[in-house]
């Protein structure tokens, strides 16, 4: 399985990843950043001629799904969100692309697939599970591989700090109980955040000042 960051140089946008199962030549993308000619999510999928199945989307925030609309009608990729979120990904004001001078280049998108808390979504015979950890939005995911031992934590746990709850739909209650359930995993995992660079869990049980507080 390969797991990478897409290089996307947009200003405020979010860390794009693609996951990659050689076997099936299936693959996923995590969260879209945006989708043009101009980025290289395009580039780095058509160098590998994979099959793109699912874009797993984090949360509904405009940042991360500005190129949910092009993957899924370029590619036939299936949009994973959760429930709570789903509203997010059609409305300019909700996912605050609106306020953010970014609804312009933003195509609402409807999800193909809602997921909550325990589901699992398959690449190949790889397992993704979901995590549903609200605080930052209401319908926050983390996707968890088992096997990879790879968390991708969306905006809720970035290196040695957390996700933003002052948002419409955060909760700082929430973002707490959220975390605890990320740090039960058992062991180390790789974390593979929706900003900024990747870290792991153990150093962030230790390290990471907010999570040290709680
Ligand atoms: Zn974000
Ligand atoms: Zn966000």
């Amino acid at each position: 399985m390969l797991i990478k960051l897409i290089e996307n140089q947009y200003p405020m946008m979010a860390n794009c990843w693609l996951i990659y199962d050689e076997k099936s030549n299936e693959a996923a993308i995590v969260d879209t950043c945006a989708f043009d000619d101009k980025i290289n999510t395009k580039k780095e999928i058509e160098a590998l001629g994979c099959r793109v199945k699912y874009v797993l989307l984090t949360h509904g925030h405009f940042d991360h799904i500005l190129g949910t609309y092009g993957i899924q009608q370029k590619y036939g990729a299936a949009v994973v969100c959760h429930k709570g979120d789903a509203a997010m990904l059609a409305d300019a004001q909700l996912n605050l692309a609106r306020i953010n001078g970014a609804e312009d280049v933003f195509n609402p998108v409807k999800p193909d697939i809602t997921v909550d808390d325990g589901d699992s979504i398959y690449l190949g015979d790889t397992e993704i599970k979901v995590i549903h950890t609200p605080g930052h939005t209401k319908g926050s995911v983390c996707y968890v591989i088992e096997d990879e031992k790879t968390v991708f934590s969306g905006d809720t746990l970035f290196c040695r700090t957390v996700g933003r709850t002052d948002f419409p739909g955060g909760s700082t209650e929430e973002l707490k109980e959220s975390l605890k359930k990320l740090l039960a995993l058992e062991g180390n995992y790789r974390v593979l955040p929706g900003h900024n660079r990747e870290t792991d869990l153990e150093s962030e049980r230790t390290r990471n000042i907010f999570i040290r507080r709680m």
